[in-house]
């Protein structure tokens, strides 16, 4: 039976394939109320999990390895404990009385198993909790599906079946992976449009949709799903008729797209022949070849914590002079502005483990983290510093709102260029510092910003978040992401104004920049600089040069002075 899901669309296209379910075991469990003539069903499906489990745990104990002594032990313990009634039978009891679905009785079991492990004194006893959680999650993964790992997945489907990933949710580390590996759209069941999961998806340029709330438990392994990332929508199972109207869509997606390609090598220029410069945002190296191909005009934001993610170390100077040189290299001449760690929030580093923050996006974010941790700061500054010899590189400090911030960083660069000149090696000595705007704070007291620093780049994906008090990784809260709100307009308006005024060149690096709904708008506030995704630039381009610029002007200054968002909306559709 076909099943429609909506939720947020994030990227747009039409992806048709095979879902490949992805799991982080225990956090994933929901809860479901089975009906009553279902419940024998769901507890053949928890004992045949366990057979497969035990199945799994025995061809363990067989296969040849070194540590032979070390893994038959704990495949005996975790096969005595998976055979241990107080686990597997005690859940199949509460299925039948609760009518619960399997994973969430076996997590209730395991829960109340690992309580009464805390209260044992006997230490080695206690450290077997581990053990009770590690076969539940080998069960839970039997009965949700496989543990993440895309690429064990290239090359087994057929091959005229793509893969979709179906996560209940997805970090930006895990989804830069998919760089790596033959995905072609995947849905999670939450996450917020500007979440750095969405656009991750958009700068590989493949359909997705977040924000489904149950489709991790919805679809099974290797059903057919097709993703609207346009009107965001998956349709899981759907009948021929259906995925031979989508096919047409499809092709219909790709030929748009196609057609835009013969724009490649035209200057982007509005009507009344004002040049504006479009940008790229990379997350890696790899991306450039990306760039080029839409003959980009430069890098407007090169977001440098994706070197840092999946990984055990930190990469050291060396590392991270060899990739922003390879990138300043290749763009040739080009600007490619860089931007210094933005670790935090949705952005966190594998290495020390997660910290506690209460609210991580309010918490030690940015250049707050860089200015926590000089060493850090310095390497990088150090490998940017001497990677600008090799192009046209510039900074970017993101997340700042205070003067004294500013100060410590510029502070920072020059402590670096110090110890450099001390080494008696070179660098661009006239290496431009700017800053982002994407704290209200920022936007509000921009005085003290053109003062500092040479460009500015607003950020609208925080400046939203931030402006309107709504975390943009957060399903719940999405319909409150609006960059309509009248607030946002004024502080981008504002921002630009004040730039202009100040001879400090603006542009804006977040979402909207990328969309093409809003390009007429950003035009007509005096915005002359974008930086999108690649695959967006095209498209935006299109809309440049149907626009004639005085023209947007005059009518976004009227739209400027509206408050209420019906009219906001209406007169941006009629720009
Ligand atoms: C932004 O906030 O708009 C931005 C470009 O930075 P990021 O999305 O990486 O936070
Ligand atoms: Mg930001």
């Amino acid at each position: 039976m076909p099943f429609v899901i909506h939720g947020l669309p994030v990227s747009q296209g039409i992806a048709i394939g095979r879902a490949h379910l992805v799991s982080h075991a225990l956090l994933e469990v929901g809860h479901l109320l089975i009906a009553p003539r279902h419940v024998d069903s769901e507890i053949s499906r928890l004992e045949d999990a366990a057979a497969k489990v035990r199945f799994e745990l025995r061809a363990l104990k067989e296969a040849p390895t070194a540590a032979q002594s070390e893994v038959s032990a704990f495949v005996d313990l975790h096969t005595m404990l998976l055979d241990d009634p107080m686990l597997v039978s005690n859940a199949s009891s509460l299925i039948r009385e609760r009518r619960c679905n399997a994973e969430w009785a076996l997590v209730q079991q395991m829960e109340s198993i690992v309580d009464d492990f805390d209260n044992i004194d006997d230490p080695y006893l206690r450290e077997r909790k581990a053990d009770v959680i590690q076969v539940v999650e080998r069960l839970l993964k039997a009965l949700l599906g496989h543990p993440s790992h895309v690429a064990s997945r290239r090359g087994k489907t057929d091959p005229d079946m793509d893969t979709i990933v179906v996560a209940h949710d997805l970090s930006p580390a895990d989804t830069i992976h998919f760089k790596d590996n033959q995905i072609s759209g995947f849905v999670t069941d939450v996450g917020g449009a500007t979440s750095h999961t969405a656009i991750v998806a958009r700068s590989l340029g493949i359909p997705a949709v977040v924000g489904l709330r149950h489709i991790r438990h919805i679809a099974r392994d290797d059903d057919i799903i097709i993703i609207d990332g346009t009107r965001g929508v998956a349709i899981i199972d759907p009948d021929e008729r259906v995925l031979e109207e989508y096919r047409l869509r499809r092709s219909s997606f790709d030929l748009e797209r196609n057609k835009l390609k013969r724009l490649k090598a035209n200057r982007a220029a509005t009507l009344d022949g004002l040049e504006i410069s479009l940008q790229a945002n990379i997350e890696l190296p790899r991306d450039v070849p990306g760039v080029k191909d839409v003959y980009a005009d430069g890098i407007g934001l090169f977001r440098t914590e994706f070197l840092f993610m999946n990984r055990d170390t930190l990469p050291n100077e060396e590392e991270q002079y060899e990739a922003y040189r390879s990138v300043a290299k290749a763009m040739g001449g080009k600007p490619v502005t860089i931007r210094t760690l933005d670790i935090g929030a949705d952005k966190a580093l594998t290495i020390g483990g997660p910290r506690k923050e209460a609210n991580p996006a309010l918490g030690l974010r940015a250049i707050r983290y860089c200015l926590a941790e000089p060493q850090m700061f310095l390497t990088q500054l150090r490998a940017l510093l001497r990677a600008s010899l090799h192009g046209k590189v510039k900074i970017l400090i993101p997340m700042l709102a205070h003067a004294h911030e500013v100060d410590a960083a510029l502070a920072a660069i020059e402590n670096a260029k110090n110890q450099l000149r001390a080494e008696k090696i070179k660098f661009d000595e006239t290496i431009q510092v700017g800053g982002m705007v994407e704290i209200p704070a920022a936007a509000l007291a921009l005085g003290v910003f053109v003062k500092r620093l040479d460009f500015l780049s607003i950020g609208t994906n925080d400046l939203i978040q931030y402006t309107l008090a709504i975390d943009r990784s957060d399903e719940a809260v999405a319909h409150l992401y609006d960059p309509l709100h009248p607030a946002i307009l004024r502080l981008i308006a504002q921002t630009i104004q004040t730039g202009a005024k100040a001879g400090v060149p603006v542009s804006v690096c977040g979402e909207m920049a990328g969309d093409k709904t809003f390009t007429r708008l950003l035009l007509g506030m005096g915005l002359q600089q974008f930086s999108m995704h690649p695959t967006q630039i095209l498209s935006v381009k299109q809309e440049i040069l149907r626009s004639d610029s005085t023209d947007l002007a005059l009518k976004v200054g009227k739209l400027l002075r509206l408050d209420e968002p019906e009219k906001i909306r209406e007169a941006v559709e009629k720009l």
